[in-house]
């Protein structure tokens, strides 16, 4: 399965299997408490926190992308969508509402926002622990770069 996974993949991007392999051993090894994000959710590094609750944190992004530009973290240390189960449905209805509750407090439901989703190396996801960008306050692009 894994391998099927990584010869479909090593074809799409023309790299050998075992680069794929790589990337995906890379991502597995990395523990959630050694993440910038589980660090900031432990508390051991300092953040500018828009929201907190049990299953969530909402922070400001450190190099913000747009003038609104934040991110909402889940507590559990989900990788990214692609490791999501049907068991964090839930959840991740949650935290999609809070991001449309978090447009609305920041003054940009009517001009209108972009939530996404980076998923693993080309989604662009750089913080292998899973996060919602929330960003507004100009206009986006599309297709995104
Ligand atoms: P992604 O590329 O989708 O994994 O997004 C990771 C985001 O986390 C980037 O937009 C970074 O700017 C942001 N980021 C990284 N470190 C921090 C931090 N310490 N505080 C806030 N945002 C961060």
């Amino acid at each position: 399965m894994v391998a099927r996974r990584a010869l479909r993949l090593s074809r799409l991007r023309g790299q050998p299997a075992w680069v794929v392999l790589e990337g995906d051993l890379r991502r597995t090894r990395t523990n959630m408490a050694e993440t910038i994000f589980g660090k900031i959710i432990q508390g051991e590094v300092p953040a500018e926190k828009r929201y907190e609750d049990d299953e969530m944190i909402a922070i400001a992004d450190i190099h913000p992308a747009a003038p609104l530009h934040l991110l909402i973290i889940p507590k559990k240390p989900i990788v990214s969508m692609a490791d999501a189960q049907v068991e964090d449905a839930a959840l991740l209805g949650r935290m999609l509402l809070r991001a449309a509750a978090l447009a609305r407090e920041e003054g940009v439901e009517v001009s209108g926002y972009r939530l996404l989703f980076n998923v693993n190396d080309d989604g662009g996801q750089t913080v292998p622990h899973l996060h919602l960008h929330l960003l507004g306050g100009r206009g986006m692009k599309w297709p995104p770069g």
